[in-house]
């Protein structure tokens, strides 16, 4: 496997690289700070045409791969991981969902708004008891006579504040299990829909509970039928690429902020960098830091315009959640007390890096989905419905 970039890749790799420290690491401090959702990082992101790479040229997009995806998010998850949740809103899921599954009418009322930064798209699966069990919602869509009404609630969900759309998975009709679940497109606004108050994150960003009173919905406003619960899981394999290469650039930039003061502290008479002590741990992190890429990336290129594979994002995704949280722990452990101050930015990047390994589906799922593929579903005890 060949992962030399393009020189168009590389272009767009410096160019987010550019935009990121010039624009949006000077905000990263205000935006974990504040709670604010980052509106000025996100604007110049769809600026420069970022926030559109996998949406397809004729709905205003770039008509980029899941690859250039990841590169773009690592970029931003380098100096900002409030602004890489956002973009991941943009680039993730909810977008792709429509790309791959939506009509002509929904993919020309949202994807063009998406790609340009104004319309936030939120994602709402997770509910108070159907969290890892995402077959086992219960948010209903109950038809009626001029299309359905939905009732229910879901909660942890990000960017519910500032999202114009909601996609959000549903169970229509009594269909038990994963084979009743499907997803509708909620606009803001309507009328039944409600956003209860933020709760406070280590990350920084604000996490919502939503709830559903008789929704009534159009029948098209249906994005997956019933029975479409394995495409919508398809769809998150790619999420599963984008949340473990924001995993890297919390790492990465961990890592960089690590090398960077090991140069310059000194104790004991010498540069904290001359301790052989100190420079295996940075050649540990480097290692994980590579293999963690290297997963991300053959899950990535191997799906091109398509979703990636299952078991590839899966491992990408166990591994590089994993390794962020010791990378950036071990860079932390490297600034010393220093490190522990909230004016240093490595404290920022370990809380960061925390989220990985809790959202998206938990590596113990990834590994959950690995083990199915070597041993079988009726093996590993799930076998369901
Ligand atoms: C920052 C952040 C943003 C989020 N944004 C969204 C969003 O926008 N939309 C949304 O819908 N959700 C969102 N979530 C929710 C997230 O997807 C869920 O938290 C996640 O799916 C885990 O579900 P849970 O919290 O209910 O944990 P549980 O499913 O209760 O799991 C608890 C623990 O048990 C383990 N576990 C569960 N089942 C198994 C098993 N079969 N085998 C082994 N271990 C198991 C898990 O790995 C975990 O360690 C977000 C979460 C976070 C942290």
């Amino acid at each position: 496997m060949d992962f030399q970039l393009t020189p168009e890749q590389r272009d767009l790799q410096q160019l987010v690289r550019d935009i990121a420290h010039r624009e949006l690491a000077p905000l990263a401090s205000r935006w974990d700070r504040t709670h604010e959702f980052p509106w000025d990082s996100i604007r110049a992101l769809g600026r420069a045409g970022v926030l559109g790479l996998t949406i397809p040229e004729r709905y205003g997009g770039v008509g980029g791969s899941w690859f250039e995806a990841v590169l773009a998010i690592e970029e931003v998850a380098r100096v900002c991981y409030q602004t890489a949740m956002a973009v991941l809103g943009e680039l993730g899921v909810q977008t792709q969902t429509i790309v791959h599954y939506g009509t002509d009418a929904h993919k020309a009322r949202y994807l063009p708004a998406v790609g340009r930064g104004e319309l936030i798209c939120a994602i709402c699966m997770t509910e108070p008891d159907a969290g890892s069990d995402a077959g086992a919602i219960l948010t209903q869509a109950t038809a009626a006579k001029d299309g359905y009404t939905i009732n229910g609630s879901k909660v942890l969900i990000s960017r519910a504040d500032v999202a114009g759309v909601f996609l959000t998975f549903v169970r229509f009709g009594d269909t038990p299990g994963s084979r009743g679940v499907g997803a509708v497109l909620i606009d803001r606004g309507t009328p039944g829909l409600e956003i209860g108050p933020g709760e406070e994150t280590l990350g920084g960003e604000l996490l919502f509970p939503v709830y559903f009173h008789d929704v009534h919905l159009s029948p098209e406003a249906v994005l997956v039928k019933e029975h479409g619960f394995r495409k919508l899981m398809a769809a998150f394999n790619g999420q599963r690429c984008l949340n473990a290469a924001i995993s890297l650039g919390q790492a990465q930039g961990a890592f960089d902020a690590a090398v960077t003061y090991v140069q310059t502290r000194r104790q004991f008479g010498q540069r904290l960098a001359d301790f052989q002590g100190v420079q295996w741990m940075l050649a540990d992190m480097a290692i994980d830091l590579d293999a963690a890429r290297l997963l991300i990336y053959r899950a990535a290129c191997n799906a091109g315009a398509g979703l990636p594979d299952q078991v590839e994002a899966a491992k990408a995704k166990a591994f590089a959640n994993e390794t962020a949280i010791h990378v950036s722990n071990q860079a932390m452990q490297l600034f010393g007390g220093h490190g522990y101050l909230k004016s240093m930015q490595v404290e920022r990047f370990l809380r960061g890096a925390r989220f990985g390994a809790l959202a998206g589906g938990t590596p113990q799922i990834q590994r959950n989905i690995i083990a199915d593929s070597l041993v079988g579903r009726r093996a590993t005890g799930r076998a369901r419905d």
